[in-house]
C-alpha cells in the first residue's frame, strides 16, 4: 500500500508501521477496549491500530502529524466507522482542550521523538486521560516503570509514581514493523491515580537534582543540612535512590 500511494516511512517521524495483525490485537487487548470507550490515539500512521480500536467498538480521535499519510489512511479506514483523524502535530495541540470531558484511554504505538515527553506531559497535565497503553522504545518503558534504585531511575520514573502505575506489559521485537527499527519495543500500561498533594514541586526539586545526576543532594540541591535532618533523607545520597515520599517530605520542610 505505501508503494502505491508513493509513501517512503520518515525516521525522522519514528514512522515504523504495525504490519503484524497479532501484536496489533494484543494491543487491543490489553487496552481492554470494549464499545462506547473513548480512545485518543498519537500517530494513526498507516492506521492498523486506529481501525482495530474502531473496530471493536471505541470512538478514537487520532492525531497525525504527516499529511501525506492521508489517502492511505482513507482508504485503509474507508467503511470504519467512529474514527476522527486530526492532521496536527501533537505538541502543538492543547490536549485539555481537545479532550474536554474525561473518561478518555490513550492507546497509541508512539513515535520516538515525543513519546517519553508526552507521557510525562499527559499524566502531569491532562487529567481527561485514565489510563494509557502505549508502544515505546524498550529503554523508554524501562524508565518509565523503574523503581528507585534502578539504573533506570529517573525524572519519568518519579512522574509516574507521582501520577499513576506503570507495568510492562509485553516486549515487541522489531520485526513487527515496517520498516523495522533497530531497538527493541515494549507495551505499558500507565494506570493514572490522583497525585499526592505538592507533586509539581517535587518534580521541580527532583528537576534540580537529577540535573546534577553524579551530585549528592546536599549539593545539587544546596539545602542547609538541617532540611535533610527534618525530612529524614540522606544528604550524601544520590537523586535516583530517593522514595516519592522522600521528595514530598523534602518538599514540605523547605518550602520548595
Ligand atoms: N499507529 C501507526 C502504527 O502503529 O502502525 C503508526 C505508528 S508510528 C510509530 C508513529 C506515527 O506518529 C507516525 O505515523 C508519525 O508520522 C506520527 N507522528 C510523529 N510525530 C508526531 C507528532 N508530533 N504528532 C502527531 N503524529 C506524529
Amino acid at each position: 500500500m505505501l508503494a502505491r500511494h508513493g509513501i517512503r516511512p520518515r525516521r525522522s517521524l519514528g514512522q515504523h508501521f504495525l504490519v503484524d495483525p497479532n501484536i496489533v490485537s494484543k494491543i487491543v487487548d490489553a487496552a481492554g477496549i470494549e464499545p462506547g470507550m473513548k480512545v485518543v490515539e498519537v500517530g494513526a500512521g498507516t492506521g492498523a491500530l486506529t481501525a482495530a480500536l474502531a473496530e471493536r467498538g471505541a470512538t478514537v480521535l487520532a492525531f497525525e502529524t504527516d499529511r501525506s499519510l492521508e489517502p492511505l489512511l482513507s482508504e485503509v479506514l474507508a467503511g470504519v466507522r467512529g474514527v476522527e483523524v486530526r492532521w496536527v502535530d501533537v505538541t502543538q495541540v492543547d490536549l485539555v482542550e481537545e479532550l474536554r470531558d474525561g473518561g478518555w484511554r490513550m492507546v497509541s504505538n508512539l513515535p520516538y521523538g515525543v513519546a517519553a515527553p508526552l507521557v510525562a506531559d499527559v499524566l502531569r497535565r491532562v487529567p481527561q486521560v485514565d489510563e494509557l497503553v502505549v508502544m515505546v522504545q524498550k529503554e523508554v518503558a524501562d524508565r518509565l516503570c523503574a523503581s528507585p534504585g534502578d539504573p533506570a531511575y529517573g525524572l519519568p520514573s518519579l512522574v509516574v509514581g507521582l501520577h499513576g502505575e506503570a507495568r510492562t506489559l509485553f516486549r515487541v521485537p522489531p520485526t513487527v514493523f515496517y520498516p523495522p527499527p533497530n531497538v527493541e519495543s515494549a507495551v505499558v500500561r500507565i494506570t493514572r491515580r490522583t497525585p499526592p498533594p505538592h507533586a509539581e514541586e517535587a518534580l521541580r526539586l527532583a528537576g534540580r537534582a537529577f540535573g546534577g545526576r553524579r551530585k549528592m543532594l546536599r549539593r545539587s540541591l544546596g539545602f542547609p543540612e538541617e532540611v535533610f535532618v527534618r525530612a529524614g533523607v540522606d544528604p550524601t545520597a544520590r537523586p535516583e535512590t530517593l522514595e516519592v515520599e522522600d521528595w514530598l517530605r523534602l518538599v514540605e520542610v523547605a518550602g520548595a
